[in-house]
């Protein structure tokens, strides 16, 4: 480490001092936290600012702990006193929900209002608000992301109606989700001048990370609170590692950045870097630049710390089984003293994986989604009788009822999929539930409503489920049958067998998540959460055409794709591995695999290795 601060420090001593809006460029593995932590103890050591007169915005909670420990590490080259230390060290949205619970009312809201807790409960909630309007389920594809994109207009578009409507819904029950959050602080800070300039005193030194993921409201925020103290703002990004198009992340704005704070904004780049084999970053870098453009004579001007020559491995198997195979492999021959990332496109690829792992005697964590497991579906219904009079819980609790098939009503992929009777049907159905969302209150509950339903063919099965369970719950002094009940209805779980072993595999699965760092060596991960990691050994899964780029990508997906791919591979330190197969188990990949993934072809050749 000591070695890192001789020829980066003037770099990063002459940064820090810039005194206009700064963006640092930093691709992966170039110092880009080291370079926040080291503004951060200059601004305290040697510009002795006020604690309470810096905030710092990460991207993630876990980005955010990361970083105080970065300035906490005693003996570190970034190391601050405890009490000189930013206050404030906050993703985002946790800083406008400070702001929010403050001037709640100047905001619009109630006191003690809720914020939703899921992404899937919100795109439940706005597709029930699109038939409240009258239209379809599926028309509600565009509004689940039009405030994030800031596309929403006050004109009578269709999906704007059915924001407004998901807005009066969510007022009505006093909540708000994870972009109001943002968009009425956004809102708050433009119309009180007196309270953005309370907000100020706080954020005069705004040091703003992974700028590259911001979506529109937060481009709007930081221009507020960094309005008159531009010259102190420092953010840092590489466009090339925007990879959250989904929740409207736009790397757009990281491109705007000389333009929006013109015209003093200074971009710099960070030269060096600490992380990955030249080959492998060069080819990565190619790869990248093919589908988002830039930039390419920026690489003659980076420098590496490994003097490594290895390159990039490609290799081609016939099935997923010897790919596994080899991975496992080749684990065992890389030993146990060095760290190795699997990084797979989606969860189901990490099956086959996982057993020859297990058949090696490897130890391994892997990234654990509950949200597929029968044990999930069992929370849902308990966070619901805990609290019967919480309709959004019971609304969350009836789609999964739904989707799992154990009621009479078509499942969600009949809404795009299924055949035009059974997608009527389903539509049907759900239009009785949505419509009750506006009759609910004065004692009323959604479970009130719902068994009014009881005489109704397609709703018995479903009444009769939740009546059902909750007198078994009331009794409260038999749990079995409770449980037998809950197996039987919901049709989860062959018997109570089958449930202890869920149970079992699930604890095993969070105890080797709890594992900590060092103790095991072998992380399998989608690469949506490779952001952040590094290792000495990373091997990639899956790149076929379909599948990455995914199936039918237009451009603009080609490019998120081909950056998650440019994330994915700058994580290695000593070697990568691209793997392809020509066959996969369709329950895996889904949709029909073509070829070896064009994203390998972009990569020149001189950058490849192939073995086979
Ligand atoms: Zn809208």
């Amino acid at each position: 480490m000591a070695c890192k601060m001789k020829d980066d420090k003037s770099i990063l001593d002459e940064l820090v001092c810039i005194n206009k809006p700064l963006l640092i460029l930093a691709g992966p593995g170039m110092g880009k936290t080291y370079a926040l932590a080291y503004k951060m103890k200059y601004l305290v050591n040697e510009k002795e600012v006020a604690k309470d007169e810096i905030t710092v915005i990460t991207f993630t909670n876990e980005a955010a702990i990361n970083m105080r420990k970065k300035i906490s590490m005693e003996g570190g080259e970034t190391y601050i006193e405890p009490e000189r230390q930013p206050s404030v060290i906050w993703t985002m949205h946790k800083l406008c929900h400070r702001v929010l619970r403050i001037y709640y009312s100047k905001a619009g809201l109630n006191k003690g209002f809720e914020v939703l807790p899921s992404q899937n409960l919100k795109e439940i909630l706005i597709k029930d608000c699109a038939q409240i309007v009258g239209a379809k389920r599926k028309d509600a594809a565009e509004t689940i992301t039009c405030r994030q994109m800031s596309k929403c207009d006050e004109t009578f578009h269709l999906k704007c109606v059915i924001c407004s409507q998901y807005q009066e819904l969510m007022r009505g029950f006093n909540y708000i989700d994870h972009d109001d959050q943002i968009l009425l602080t956004c809102e708050l800070l433009r119309k009180n001048e007196g309270i953005l300039k309370k907000i100020q005193q706080g954020t005069k030194y705004l040091l703003v990370d992974e700028y590259q993921d911001i979506n529109y409201a937060q481009w709007e925020l930081i221009k507020l609170l960094s309005k008159g103290n531009a010259n102190n703002l420092f953010v840092v990004g590489d466009d090339y590692q925007s990879i959250y198009g989904f929740r409207g992340g736009d790397p757009k704005f990281i491109r705007n950045f000389r333009n929006d704070y013109a015209p003093n904004a200074v971009v710099r780049h960070l030269p060096k870097n600490w992380r990955c084999p030249p080959n492998i970053l060069k080819g990565a870098f190619h790869m990248v630049q093919k589908y988002n453009g830039g930039d390419i004579t920026v690489l003659d001007k980076f420098s590496f710390k490994s003097k490594s020559d290895i390159k990039i491995k490609v290799k081609n198997f016939e099935h997923h089984n010897p790919e596994a195979g080899f991975i496992a492999w080749k684990i065992r021959e890389i030993g146990p003293s060095y760290d190795v990332l699997i990084l797979v496109p989606r969860l189901s690829y990490a099956g086959p994986i996982k057993r020859e792992l297990r058949k090696k005697f490897i130890d391994f964590s892997c990234e654990y989604s509950i949200e597929k497991t029968d044990l999930y579906l069992m929370n849902v219904l308990l966070n619901w009788l805990k609290e019967p009079t919480n309709n959004f819980n019971l609304r969350m609790l009836i789609e999964e009822i739904i989707n799992r098939g154990a009621s009479d009503i078509p499942a969600w992929q009949t809404e795009f999929k299924g055949k035009k009777e059974s997608q009527q049907k389903r539509e049907e159905a759900l239009k009785q539930i949505s419509d009750f969302w506006t009759e609910i209150g004065k004692g009323k509950t959604l479970y009130t409503k719902i068994k009014t339903l009881r005489e109704n063919e397609q709703f018995t099965k479903l009444v009769e489920i939740l009546i059902t369970l909750r007198k078994t719950h009331e009794l409260k002094t038999d749990i079995i049958r409770f449980v037998s009940e809950t197996i039987d209805k919901l049709k989860i779980w062959r018997n109570i067998r089958n449930f202890s072993e869920e149970l079992d595999s699930a604890i095993e699965e969070i105890k080797s998540l709890a594992m900590p760092a060092g103790e095991c060596s072998v992380r399998i991960l989608t690469m949506k959460k490779a952001k952040g990691l590094q290792a000495d050994y990373v091997f990639i899964v899956g790149l076929e055409n379909n599948i990455l780029p995914s199936e039918n990508a237009s451009n603009v997906e080609k490019e998120e794709d081909s950056r998650l791919l440019y994330v994915s591979m700058t994580r290695a330190k000593k070697e990568l591995y691209l793997l392809h197969s020509k066959t996969r188990d369709r329950d895996i990949t889904k949709v029909k695999i073509a070829g070896k993934s064009e994203f390998i072809d972009a990569i020149p050749p001189q950058y490849i290795e192939e073995i086979n």
